[in-house]
């Protein structure tokens, strides 16, 4: 009697080790080469990514409805077998397809309409889900397209009915219940293997679930509570782990050694006595959060978050003087060339009085100019320079670095900064941001700065008449505009850049220009700024602008940030629709930068779709730049909000940033505290936990030194 052939390997084994949770799909039982193809669209190439991979709902399966209590208007699940499959009769196609299903309780129709092929998918006998309103047609209570699935003859019931089943994100050619066996047989298999990256006496003290458990009722809840607290637990870990990473690296920031900047004041004193107006509470507030970071041995690391308009650069200026009072270098880096320029003549208006003269360095520079922008950079003579990101990172030699002022406007991400500092000399940093982040996304962004917040504008700042109209009114808006520059006022004409085509944009400006100049504002001088003009045209263009040479500037969105020309007063938004919120915001924020009073008028045309209605509806609603952002979250979703990988937002499993912020202020200082404890992450109870957060940060936060 010999031993029964040893069954071949199909499955995992209950000891597969941790190790196989980077085991790839395709060799999990039930996956071929062609759905693994379908589970990589979805991203997911390694057990562990599908184990991640969470349910976007879920479908309370547990109680099946019996046919025979089914009410009119209830939307629900039902269950039976089919019992018979009607197609249309010829000749009317129109028709819908009728199935008929039994349960022990009666009969019940499911329609289709134009989906022949439907009835070659339903077989008598079958089992089905169906998941739909239940309708009446014919006097009799039906489901009209119900969504549906068959399930297999010889597969666990138990996963797919009479249970809170999981509904997964699907790709084309992947439907729900192969996916659902799927996460069914790795649950199962792996959950338990998973490792713990929470430690297990911050769980228990949080009455969190362990890693196996709460896996297996994220995927196959026994409760939505049940799916609710798993859910919380990844939150909670993934915020965790990110502020963890945050907090190591600001650690390791705080043990270089920085600069001491701690002059007697006397320039700031002097810039600010002779400004012609009164520093805001707020900034005086800031003003002295940041004049204690420069004072300190340690680099600063400062976020300034303030509105557009709530008066960032003139306490950026205060900080660079400070930076050059004590004998150091100083740079100030804006996101284009442009706004470069801009804050040069800001800064030559208001330090040359007192007997400095700001460099510039910028990629549009040629020959001799750059040379000697570079040579003086170099040497030390420029106190202050001004450039780009781009160009200072490029690799700028300066002399004595004390102070980096990074502008960077709305673009976002914890990355830019490295470079600045890996000049090696420990300059302190402050990064200043126009976009009003919610303060659950700023800690998230930027855990590891402290952060600043100029939260009251300037006084005498008027709300901006904001005005939604549609293309019949431009001829009204024509006149209204006329009347403005009548009084020697000056609007801005801004037109939507479309991605695909630069050239029709651009055709789409220059004709603009021309109409307007020819044919509605005669009487007066129209510009035209586009992002590919040359940077001396733009120069010349905008400078012509400001001294009010031109009434009327034409623009694609490159007016955007930080422009400042008092003396406009209408912003005219062409294809508002186009627009997301941010940018909208920021472009309304170019007027109402003087006394008077100032118009943005959001012209759009077309059919509008519910999210463009909703972004111009706010714009009329409130000016508040933190709602709008906010508002912005809410219609567009967090992922959207901030663009892709590229802004610098981290990509969290289950987190809801609108609603999560509380666990994130809670893991943020549960994170402080292991930290304090353990700054290498040496101990045994830590060993999981440094190891998800080195393999999920260690590139994006630079942790290589603890790996
Ligand atoms: P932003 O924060 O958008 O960069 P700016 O620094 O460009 O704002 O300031 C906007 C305008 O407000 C500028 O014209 C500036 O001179 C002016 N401003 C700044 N602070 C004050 C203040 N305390 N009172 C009045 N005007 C101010
Ligand atoms: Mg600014």
């Amino acid at each position: 009697m010999g031993n029964p052939p040893a069954e071949p390997r199909v499955h995992p084994e209950p000891e597969a080790a941790a190790s196989d949770l980077d085991a790839s799909l395709q060799y999990v039982k039930g996956v071929g080469p062609q759905r693994a193809r379908l589970l990589e669209r979805l991203g997911l190439r390694t057990v562990r990514d599908a184990l991640n991979a969470f349910p976007r709902e879920y479908q309370d399966r547990r109680g099946l409805t019996a046919f025979h209590t089914l009410r009119v208007g209830a939307v629900g699940v039902v269950g039976g077998t089919v019992f018979g499959v009607a197609s249309p009769p010829r000749g009317r196609p129109r028709a819908p397809l009728q199935v008929t299903f039994r349960d022990g309780s009666g009969y019940f129709t499911g329609l289709w309409f134009g989906q022949p092929y439907l009835a070659q998918v339903f077989k008598r006998g079958q089992r089905v889900v169906l998941y739909g309103k239940v309708t009446m047609r014919d006097r009799r209570p039906v489901m009209q397209s119900p969504d549906f699935e068959v399930l297999d003859a010889d597969e666990l019931l138990s996963i797919h009915m009479g249970r809170i089943v999981p509904v997964y994100p699907l790709t084309e050619g992947l439907t729900q219940r192969p996916m659902r066996s799927l996460l069914h047989r790795i649950v199962e298999g792996f959950a338990r293997h998973a490792p713990d990256a929470i430690p297990d006496d911050l769980r228990h003290r949080r009455g969190l679930p362990p890693a196996g458990d709460a896996y297996r009722a994220i995927h196959f809840p026994e409760s939505l509570e049940a799916a609710e607290t798993a859910r919380r637990r990844f939150v909670f870990e993934d915020f965790f782990v990110l502020q963890l990473g945050l907090a190591l690296r600001r650690r390791r920031q705080a043990v270089e050694t920085g600069h001491v900047i701690a002059p007697p004041g006397a320039l700031v004193a002097r810039l600010v006595a002779d400004l012609p107006f009164d520093l805001t509470a707020a900034q005086r507030r800031v003003w002295q959060e940041i004049r204690a970071d420069l004072a300190r041995p340690v680099p600063m690391n400062r976020l300034l978050q303030g509105d557009v308009g709530s008066g960032k650069t003139i306490v950026a200026v205060m900080a660079l003087l400070t930076a050059v009072e004590a004998g150091y270098q100083a740079v100030l880096m804006a996101p284009t060339e442009i706004l470069a320029e801009q804050h040069l003549a800001t800064l030559r208006a208001a330090i040359q009085p007192l007997g400095i003269t700001p460099a510039l360095l910028t990629s549009g520079q040629k020959g001799r100019e750059r040379s000697s922008a570079r040579a003086a950079a170099r040497s030390g003579t420029a106190s202050i320079v001004v450039g780009t990101h781009a160009l200072i990172q490029e690799g700028v030699e300066l002399q004595r670095l004390g102070l980096a002022v990074v502008d960077e406007q709305h673009r976002f991400g914890v990355l830019q900064r490295a470079s600045v500092r890996a000049k090696g000399q420990h300059p302190d940093v402050l990064v200043m941001t126009a976009t009003p982040i919610p303060r659950t996304l700023a800690l998230t962004l930027y855990g590891d700065l402290d952060l600043s917040v100029l939260d009251e504008l300037p006084p005498r700042r008027q709300r901006i008449a904001t005005a939604w109209r549609g293309e019949a009114k431009r001829g009204e808006i024509y006149d209204f505009v006329r009347r403005q520059l009548g009084q020697a006022r000056q609007a801005y004409v801004v037109c939507p850049l479309i991605e695909e085509t630069e050239a029709s944009d651009l055709r789409a400006a220059t004709e603009m220009a021309e109409h307007l100049a020819s044919d509605v504002f005669p009487k007066h001088r129209v510009g035209l700024i586009h992002g590919r003009m040359g940077f001396e045209a733009k120069e010349a263009t905008m400078r012509a602008f400001k001294a009010g040479e031109i009434a009327v500037l034409v623009a694609t969105t490159v007016i955007e940030v930080g422009i400042d020309v008092p003396n406009a007063t209408v912003m005219l938004i062409e294809h508002a629709e186009r627009f997301g919120l941010a940018q909208l915001h920021q472009l309304r924020g170019r007027v109402g930068r003087g006394a008077d009073r100032s118009h943005c008028i959001l012209l759009a045309s077309g059919p509008l779709s519910d999210e463009a209605r909703r972004r111009l509806q706010t714009m009329c609603d409130t000016q508040d730049g933190f709602r709008i952002a906010e508002a912005d979250l809410e219609i567009r979703g967090p992922g959207e909000f901030f663009g892709t990988r590229q802004s610098g937002l981290p990509e969290f499993r289950a987190a809801n940033l609108l609603s999560d912020g509380r666990l994130l202020e809670e893991a943020r200082r549960e994170a402080l505290i292991v930290v304090e404890r353990d700054p290498g992450l040496q101990l045994p109870e830590h060993r999981a936990l440094r190891e998800a957060m080195l393999a999920r940060w260690r590139e994006r936060l630079e942790l290589a030194s603890i790996g």
